[in-house]
C-alpha cells in the first residue's frame, strides 16, 4: 500500500498527466500500474485489470508479448536510431513495403513520424502542397465530419469537431467545413441506415458543387468515428464518398489511427468498401502498442506530384525520430503476428464469442444502440446521471476491469488475445458494473 500512495503523490507533483484536469485528481486517485502481461495490467498493490481498451486503443497482441519483445531485444543490439533524411534501414524498407503490399500497391509510399495527430498534420500538408505544385494552390480548404476527432495538435485541432477539446483554442484554429456524420443512429422513424448514408452524401455532395475549387481533402474516419463515442456507419458511404471526390478532385484522407491493424475485421477499414483513399494515416496499433509510431501512406500519384528537382517542391517535413528502427521493429514483429496467427480469421471468432458474452447488455433496458463491428462493441446508457463515465470507470476497476466510457457510451476495444476465460469474466463483470451504476440513478 505504501509504495502504491507514494507513486500517486509523486506523479501528482511533477506528471502533468494527459487529458485530465489534475484538480480532479485530489479526490480520484490515478491507478499506479507496475507491469503488464497479456490482456492484464498489474497495480502497486498486486490489484489485476483486464485492459478491455487496449490501453488507448494501442495494444494488440498484449503486454509483454513474448515475440514483439524477442524483436525490440534484438534490435536494440544492432541500431537504436539513425535520422532518416539521407539514411535509411532495413526495419523501415521492409515495413513500408510490407504495408505497400497490403494495399496491393495501391498506397505504395510511407511517410513515417511518430504520433497520430502528426500523421493527420502531414496528410493535410501533403494535401495542399499536392495540389498547390500541381498549380492550383487555391485548393487549400478541409472538410470533416460532424464530431470528428483527429488529434489535438494546432491543425489536426482544425479538423476536429470536439467542443470540448477545440473550443479553448478557438482563436488558433483553421476554420474547417463540416458535413453531416452518416452515424446510423441518426436515422428517423422508418428510414434505414443506408438512407442515413444517401443523406449524408448528398451533404457533401452539396458542398462539392460549390466549394471544390478551393477543398484540398475531407478527412474521414472509415466506419467508426471511434473518439466521438463510436458513432458507426455503412461502408457504402465510403464507396459513395470515393467517387465523389473523383468527381470533384477532392483528395480522400481515410484516418485509420484508431480503426486501421484490423480492428474492424480488415486490415485496413477501407477494404470493407472496397475503395482506397488517396492518403491513409495509421498510427497506435501499428507498432502492437509498444512504442510511438504513425505513417501516412499514398498514391504514386501525389508522390509524383512532389517528383522535382526544385528542393522546394519536395515535401519538407520532418519529426527527429522519424523512421525509428526499434518502433519499426515493433511494428514489423507486429505485422509477422497477423500472418503466424492468422489473426483476422481467428479474430472473427473471438468476435462471435464476446458478443454473446455481452448479449444480456443488448436487451437490456437501459440500453440504446448496441452495435459491434470486427473488435470493438458499443453501447449507450439511457438517461445516466451526469458523471456516468467517470462512475463507471471507478466500478469497472473495482471489478477488475479497466474501462473507460465516453460520455454515455461505454465501450469494449480488447486486445485481440482474449481467451474464453477472459472474454467470460468480460462479460460477467460489465453487465455488473452496468447494473451496478444504472441502479444508483
Ligand atoms: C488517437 C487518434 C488520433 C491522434 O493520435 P495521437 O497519437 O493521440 O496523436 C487521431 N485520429 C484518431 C481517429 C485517433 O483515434
Amino acid at each position: 500500500m505504501k509504495s502504491n500512495s507514494n507513486w500517486v503523490a509523486r506523479s501528482r507533483a511533477h506528471v502533468w498527466h494527459p487529458c485530465t484536469q489534475m484538480q480532479h485528481h485530489e479526490t480520484m486517485p490515478m491507478v499506479p500500474i507496475s507491469h503488464g502481461r497479456g490482456a492484464w495490467l498489474v497495480d502497486a498493490d498486486g490489484n489485476r485489470y483486464l485492459d478491455g481498451i487496449s490501453s488507448w486503443w494501442v495494444n494488440l497482441f498484449g503486454h509483454a508479448n513474448p515475440r514483439i519483445n524477442a524483436a525490440l531485444k534484438d534490435q536494440l543490439d544492432k541500431l537504436e536510431h539513425v535520422m532518416l533524411a539521407g539514411f535509411t534501414h532495413e526495419p523501415v524498407i521492409s515495413l513500408s513495403e510490407k504495408l505497400a503490399e497490403k494495399t496491393r500497391q495501391q498506397l505504395g509510399h510511407c511517410f513515417f513520424a511518430s504520433d497520430g495527430a502528426s500523421a493527420i498534420e502531414i496528410a493535410l500538408k501533403m494535401s495542399f502542397h499536392s495540389w498547390s505544385n500541381q498549380g492550383l494552390p487555391e485548393k487549400r480548404e478541409f472538410v470533416c465530419l460532424k464530431g470528428s476527432y483527429h488529434g489535438e495538435t494546432l491543425g489536426a485541432l482544425s479538423v476536429t469537431d470536439v467542443a470540448l477539446f477545440r473550443d479553448a483554442y478557438g482563436p488558433l484554429i483553421n476554420t474547417c467545413h463540416v458535413v453531416m456524420s452518416p452515424d446510423f443512429r441518426q436515422a428517423a422513424d422508418g428510414e434505414t441506415a443506408d438512407q442515413v448514408v444517401l443523406r449524408a452524401i448528398a451533404d457533401v455532395e452539396q458542398l462539392f458543387m460549390q466549394r471544390s475549387n478551393q477543398i484540398a481533402a475531407i478527412v474521414v474516419e472509415p466506419l467508426i468515428q471511434c473518439a466521438t463515442g463510436f458513432a458507426m456507419y455503412a461502408p457504402h458511404y465510403l464507396t459513395l464518398l470515393r467517387e465523389l471526390c473523383d468527381k470533384y478532385r477532392v483528395h480522400l484522407v481515410a484516418d485509420e489511427i484508431a480503426v486501421g491493424c484490423g480492428r474492424t475485421g480488415t486490415f485496413f477499414a477501407c477494404e470493407q468498401a472496397q475503395i482506397w483513399p488517396d492518403l491513409l494515416c495509421l498510427s497506435k496499433g501499428i507498432s502492437g502498442g509498444y512504442l510511438p509510431l504513425s505513417l501516412v501512406m499514398t498514391t504514386d500519384s501525389v508522390y509524383r506530384s512532389f517528383y522535382h528537382a526544385d528542393l522546394r517542391r519536395g515535401f519538407l517535413h520532418s519529426h527527429s525520430y522519424t523512421g525509428n528502427p526499434l518502433a519499426c521493429r515493433a511494428a514489423l514483429a507486429t505485422l509477422a503476428i497477423f500472418d503466424e496467427d492468422h489473426v483476422l480469421d481467428n479474430n472473427r471468432a473471438t468476435a462471435e464469442k464476446i458478443t454473446a458474452t455481452l448479449s444480456p447488455l443488448r436487451e437490456h433496458a437501459g440500453v440504446a444502440h448496441f452495435r459491434q463491428r470486427g473488435m470493438i462493441w458499443a453501447f449507450d446508457a439511457v438517461d445516466p446521471r451526469p458523471g456516468f463515465s467517470s462512475r463507471f470507470f471507478t466500478a469497472a476497476l473495482k471489478q477488475e476491469l479497466l474501462l473507460r466510457p465516453i460520455g454515455n457510451t461505454v465501450y469494449v476495444m480488447p486486445p485481440y488475445i482474449l481467451n474464453d476465460e477472459e472474454i467470460g469474466f468480460l462479460g460477467e463483470r460489465i453487465l455488473a458494473v452496468f447494473n451496478q451504476v444504472m441502479q444508483h440513478e
